[in-house]
């Protein structure tokens, strides 16, 4: 955990960072606010992290391991929320998410993003 206490100084510097490369929804909530709180960042996250063995599952299944450190809702909170009457029940279960590496995951989120767009959902608008 000690990584943890040299990252932690420098997230507001992230954010700022995030918000200067344009790649940000345009209303963004804090962490614990959009459901990654304490017990996604304790419980949830590292035990997906384990059961993939550290491996990007979306690399994996074109036949390379790579590794990976980000655990991606298979079905965006987004997505599930449309297809669930506004709720999240059952968004966070193991079913649901899997381990993938940081570009597998930017070319994820950029779809998500350019078909939410195509599609005038009001939670993803045009990047700033
Ligand atoms: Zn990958």
């Amino acid at each position: 955990m000690a990584r943890l206490k040299t990252l932690k100084p420098r997230l507001p510097e992230l954010g700022r960072q995030v918000k200067a490369h344009g790649w940000a929804e345009t209303r963004r909530e804090l962490p614990d606010a959009r459901g990654y709180d304490q017990k996604w960042r304790r419980v949830i996250r590292p035990a997906i992290l384990d059961r993939d063995f550290g491996l990007c599952q979306n690399c994996r299944r074109s036949g390379k391991l790579t590794a990976g450190n980000i655990v991606d809702h298979i079905v965006s909170k987004e997505v599930w929320k449309r297809a669930h009457d506004g709720r999240l029940d059952g968004c966070d279960d193991p079913s649901n998410l899997e381990t993938t590496c940081g570009p597998c995951h930017k070319a994820k989120t950029g779809a998500e993003a350019a078909l939410a767009r195509r599609e005038g959902s009001p939670v993803l608008g045009p990047i700033r």
